[in-house]
């Protein structure tokens, strides 16, 4: 890990949580997540997680996890428990139990009622298309309904009625009294209640009317007695009307509602609903395929909770655009990984090479360390053998200029064992190299040959002790760093028809063992993990590629050779 792996990032909202303790404002601090149950967690919610729960954790404070509920039609339990399922995974637990808009329903009516007595909501009957005429535009005011003026005791009787389903949906609506000409659109009377008959996953059938979401979520910070409500800036201005509905209720805390630039991840999408539609229309094999970027995709591929809180902590939090490279990303998992990942050999594209001199009893093998720097993970046995697999791109009939790997005549060593040189290749009737005729010098087993030097190092695995594996290459998942950017073209065009590849190949007969969601380093290949679905250990082995070993696209973004 870089060596400021780990310290707390200063920023605006740190900042303000500061002065708040300093002044004596707060004592301790509680924040929440709120998301809605209508799709799996991305990455961009992992940036929100880690602020919430972070700032909690650091000023030990508290983190509510509370499920924005009021969308009854897109809501699942499916969504509600992936949610917690990702929050822990990522290394999170919040205050209590899990919470819930819906069980706030009842004081969210009688704060509604509320503010009817006070002559500040009404029911509305205007269709939607004179709701829309009414509201005005930007540049000018909205006009009042003739229904604004409706006496309390009128606006107490419509909505009772409401609630007791007497209205057929959407014909009425209860809306906040507040300013049709006011510069902030939200301010302009913004509905609070909607008639909507819908079987909701926690409350049923038991309300037809459901409250809308900035009305929920003020109500809901302040009776879970939240500090600081932290969102995304497209709340910027609803924060009037967060702030409206808290002081004209009678409550007693007040939240404050920050906003921070949402994270935007080149090469992929942060909308739930896009990411609801890849699935959906079977563009991915579900909400967890690893070249997705939600929190169980990504941890499918074999990302790790502690690279995407140290993404998390290298992005940042400002108001300002947050539009970051993948390569960010992967580079926090690489960094992880290294550390922690064994290594082992695979051979993913298979050359076969029978070595010519070998003799069974006198061609030795050797021990090799699973990490380089961590002497603790322990030492193998990589037997040698007759016939062994190598990577095809690591032999070049006609090599390039400069190149270190096989070649006819050539000699490379392999990787903790012999020096190999290449006698003969052996072609099929279309002229394709289907095997190798090689020989090994006897005299270079742990130590390099006399009178010449041997610059190039292969991986390989023995043939008779490699174990058959599938080995699934990743690539990102669109072929343009703004996928949704364009107007006239949907973001379905820009899938990467080479995202997923999946090759039959050996690996290391160490592995074989292996409990889904192991990672490990495959010598050359890069960071890979057991599936958590589909590999069986013993049995069925196969691993994602979560990350290459480098940024394997530098070069195209023109940052020079790697
Ligand atoms: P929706 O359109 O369904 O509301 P959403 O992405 O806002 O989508 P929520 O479930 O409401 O999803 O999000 C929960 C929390 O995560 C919110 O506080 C939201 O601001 C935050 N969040 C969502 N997307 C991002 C993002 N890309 N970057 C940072 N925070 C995000
Ligand atoms: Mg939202």
């Amino acid at each position: 890990m870089s060596s400021n792996a780990q310290a707390p990032v200063s920023h605006f909202i740190r900042n303000i949580v500061e002065a708040d303790r300093a002044s004596g404002k707060h004592r301790a601090i509680t924040t929440r997540f709120p998301p809605e149950p209508n799709g799996y967690l991305h990455i961009g919610h992992a940036k929100s997680i880690c602020l919430n729960f972070g700032l909690a954790l650091e000023y030990g404070g508290k983190c509510n996890l509370r499920f924005d509920d009021t969308n009854p039609e897109k809501e699942s339990e499916e969504y509600a428990r992936s949610i917690q399922e990702d929050v822990r995974w990522l290394g999170f637990q919040w205050e209590g139990p899990v919470r819930w808009a819906s069980d706030y329903f009842d004081a969210l009516h009688g704060f509604a009622v509320e503010l009817i007595n006070k002559g500040l909501a009404y029911v509305d009957d205007l269709t939607p298309e004179q709701m829309r005429e009414y509201r005005g535009t930007l540049t000018e005011p909205g006009k009042n309904s003739p229904n604004r003026d409706r006496p309390s005791a009128e606006n107490l009787d419509l909505f009772a009625r409401m609630k007791n389903g007497e209205f057929p949906d959407g014909s009425l609506v209860l809306r906040a009294k507040i300013d049709m000409a006011s510069p902030n659109i939200n301010l302009r009377d913004p509905a609070l209640y909607r008639i909507r008959r819908a079987q909701h996953i926690r409350t049923g059938d038991r309300w037809c009317i459901y409250p809308m979401y900035d009305y929920t979520h003020c109500i809901s910070d302040a009776l879970e007695h939240i500090t600081h409500s932290l969102c995304t800036l497209e709340f910027e201005d609803h924060r009037p009307l967060y702030d409206w509905v808290l002081d004209n209720i009678t409550i007693p805390c007040h939240p404050q509602q920050i906003e921070f630039s949402r994270l935007e991840l080149r090469y992929t999408l942060t909308s739930k609903r896009k990411l609801l539609q890849l699935v959906t229309e079977k563009h991915v094999s579900g909400w967890d395929d690893p070249r997705m970027p939600t929190i169980t995709g990504m941890r499918r591929r074999g990302y790790t909770p502690e690279g995407i809180r140290e993404f998390a902590r290298r992005i940042g939090i400002s108001k300002s655009g947050n539009v970051v490279e993948l390569a960010v990303l992967e580079a926090c998992i690489r960094d992880d990984l290294e550390a922690r990942a064994p290594r082992v050999m695979a051979v993913v594209k298979p050359l076969k090479v029978v070595i010519r001199n070998f003799v069974a009893g006198e061609t030795g093998s050797r021990e090799a360390g699973f990490h380089p720097e961590r002497p603790e993970f322990g030492n193998r046995l990589v037997p040698f053998a007759k016939e062994i697999w190598i990577e095809a791109d690591d032999f070049a009939e006609h090599p390039p200029a400069g190149w270190q790997r096989l070649s006819p005549g050539g000699e490379v060593r392999l990787r903790y064992s012999y020096v190999m040189r290449c006698d003969e290749s052996v072609k099929d009737a279309a002229g394709n190299i289907v095997e190798l005729l090689c020989s090994i010098d006897r005299d270079t087993l742990g130590k390099n040959p006399a009178g010449r030097k041997v610059k190039g190092v292969i991986h390989w695995l023995p043939a008779e002790h490699a174990l058959a594996a599938e080995i699934r290459l990743y690539d990102r998942l669109f072929t343009v760093p703004e996928p949704d950017a364009d107007k006239e073209r949907s973001f379905l065009e820009f899938i990467n028809p080479g995202s997923l590849t999946v090759m039959q190949g050996w690996v290391e007969a160490c592995v074989k063992d292996a409990a889904p969601e192991t990672r490990y380093q495959f010598e050359r290949l890069g960071y890979f993990c057991t599936d958590r679905r589909d590999h069986r250990p013993g049995r069925r082995l196969v691993f994602n590629r979560t990350v290459t070993l480098k940024d394997s696209w530098a070069k195209e973004r023109g940052e020079g050779d790697v």
